[in-house]
């Protein structure tokens, strides 16, 4: 059973097109004509390849195989269909490309699985007004129709919340899921193995800090009066990272956003807010690193910090069958892995909470992503849908 890589990657390219901008990389924003028009070609590919196609009132896309016993719950497999602004060709487009050319290669050798098996195309993975993983969390219904202020933000895309409501599906409908996605950071790269297995995709938990000294004169407060709330913050973003390195990994805390007040050359910094975001597999492990930055900061003698918690997303771990099927698939066919945690959110995580999920990551050259420069080798895109198809047929038979 052999992958068509000529024809992956001219159905890859083919989406890429859309919305790409010399230069600028590829914009297919949530809900913009682009996306839609985007989906409108995905969806006449589905049907050219024999699918039974469909699409909700939020934009998500299926595509539906029979299978021997149509009773039995589908097998869905895919990614997203909307970038970034900017960003590169194979965030979310490898995924449902990928899942697609699994459907060819499944007809051409007259396989027929036992599950159905359905190809989706989410929406509104990345960033909209509702937030990230959006297609994804509503299917599962993990989007609380009643949200405070949700019918609002569904306006601006001309959506109600019956949309909402009328997307959810019952999730007994769909027996496992499976994402294969550029990993969006470094580390197959930089060790050269062309496939990560997702054992579990991280939590993040944000807290607003705030250090709290005493403004005054710049010129004259010497030195040993002062309570600069910019050196004492300072202080702690050096401990932060102390702290995070020892933590090891996946363990990780960035300090995105700073405000200083009340923000002039002549005056002291009276307060200082920084947004610490920590991400890990373990949320003990986080509350533990959380912990020690509140100690490390009660030790900065001359300002005060306040600890506001901001989010807290918890980690989600995905199936440990579906991840020991992945392996197999692996070692049968002598491909280099890794089992490692993915540190971006992705559809994968919301569907993990309801369905049991698995996840594969091809390498992103030289780490990047969410930028026209994001690439991936044609020879592990190829290596990645083999194992995509390979587990599929396996969790077929298992299940
Ligand atoms: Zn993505």
């Amino acid at each position: 059973m052999n992958i068509n890589l000529t024809r992956l990657k001219s159905n890859i390219l083919k989406i890429g097109e859309i919305g790409r901008k010399k230069g600028e990389g590829i914009t297919r924003l949530a809900f913009s004509d682009v996306y839609y028009k985007a989906s409108d070609v995905f969806k006449d590919l589905m049907k050219d390849a024999g699918l039974k196609v469909k699409t909700d009132r939020l934009g998500n896309v299926f595509g539906k195989r029979e299978g021997k016993n149509n009773d039995l719950p589908s097998i869905m497999i895919g990614s997203h269909m909307d970038t970034v602004k900017n960003g590169g060709l194979f965030d979310g487009n490898l995924g449902v490309n990928a899942a697609l050319e699994c459907i060819y290669v499944l007809e051409e050798n007259n396989i027929k699985t036992k599950h159905p098996i359905e190809i989706v195309s989410f929406n509104a993975e990345e960033g909209s007004e509702m937030g990230g993983t959006f297609g994804s969390r509503v299917m599962v219904g993990l989007q609380d129709p009643l949200e405070n202020g949700l019918a609002d933000k569904l306006k601006k895309y001309g959506l109600t919340l019956d949309d909402v409501k009328s997307s959810i599906r019952n999730t007994s409908e769909i027996k496992a899921f499976l994402e294969l996605h550029i990993e969006q950071g470094g580390d197959l790269f930089s060790k050269d193995i062309p496939i990560g297995i997702v054992k579990g995709i991280a939590g993040i938990t944000r807290y607003r800090i705030s250090a709290l000294g005493e403004a005054n004169h710049a010129g004259t407060t010497p030195m040993n009066l002062r309570k600069d709330a910019m050196m004492g913050a300072s202080k702690l973003m050096v401990e932060i990272e102390k702290i995070a390195k020892s933590m090891g990994a996946p363990f990780v805390a960035t300090i995105g956003v700073t405000d200083v007040f009340p923000g002039a050359v002549n005056i002291i910094p009276g307060r200082v807010e920084l947004i610490l975001e920590m991400r890990d597999l373990n949320q003990e492990r986080i509350e533990k690193a959380v912990n020690k930055i509140k100690k490390s900061a009660q030790s900065i003698g001359e300002v005060d910090f306040k600890f506001e918690l901001l989010i807290n997303k918890p980690p989600v771990k995905t199936s440990r069958r579906i991840v020991q099927c992945i392996e197999e698939a692996c070692i049968d066919k002598n491909i280099p892995y890794q089992i490692m945690a993915s540190g971006a959110g992705h559809d994968a995580k919301a569907i993990a909470n309801k369905v049991p999920t698995g996840m594969i990551f091809v390498p992103s050259k030289d780490g990047k992503s969410h930028c026209p420069d994001e690439w991936t080798d044609w020879e592990d895109i190829k290596k990645g849908t083999e194992i995509l198809l390979d587990t599929i047929i396996r969790l077929d038979r298992i299940l």
